[in-house]
């Protein structure tokens, strides 16, 4: 017996999305907010990783991934409160939903600051090395995300 498509009301999850983790991904990098979900606001958030407080800076374009790079007269330059961080912060496109995880970790084998002076911005995204979301499949969108803003040039 063939079996009916399954219809809801609701949008799909690949509609509301995205329908690859590389597009979510692009949507979270370019501040694409999935209607109904609440835009998420700037601000820094205090966070407390492996027993440690840490802060994280969302802005209006840096509303998913954490404003990892300013740009100067001199160049792009890594905020210095990240030099030693060996981990990036992601938020959650759910995170006005208090059932979820509202903010991701992914991890590099070394710390920012070394990457950034040794190999430069455009290669650090090859030291990522996890995520701590559920996501089976790797790489998940919050490194792919990560990857973008890594690799984004101003
Ligand atoms: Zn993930």
């Amino acid at each position: 017996m063939q079996r009916r498509p399954r219809r809801s009301f609701n949008q799909s999850y690949a509609q509301k999305y995205g329908a690859t983790r590389a597009i979510r991904a692009d949507r979270m990098y370019r501040c694409i907010t999935p209607y109904p979900n609440k835009v998420p606001p700037p601000g820094t958030v205090q966070l407390a990783i492996s027993g440690r407080p840490y802060r994280a800076v969302f802005t209006t374009d840096n509303c998913y991934i954490e404003k990892l790079f300013t740009r100067e007269a001199t160049g792009v330059r890594l905020l210095d409160f990240l030099r030693n961080r060996r981990f990036i912060v992601v938020r959650s496109q759910k995170f006005n939903y208090p059932t979820y995880q509202k903010y991701y970790i992914v991890r590099l084998d070394k710390p920012l600051g070394y990457l950034f002076d040794t190999i430069g911005r455009r290669y650090m995204y090859r030291h990522i090395t996890s995520c701590d979301c559920k996501d089976y499949v790797r790489p998940c969108k919050h490194i792919l995300a990560v990857r973008y803003a890594l690799r984004d040039i101003f």
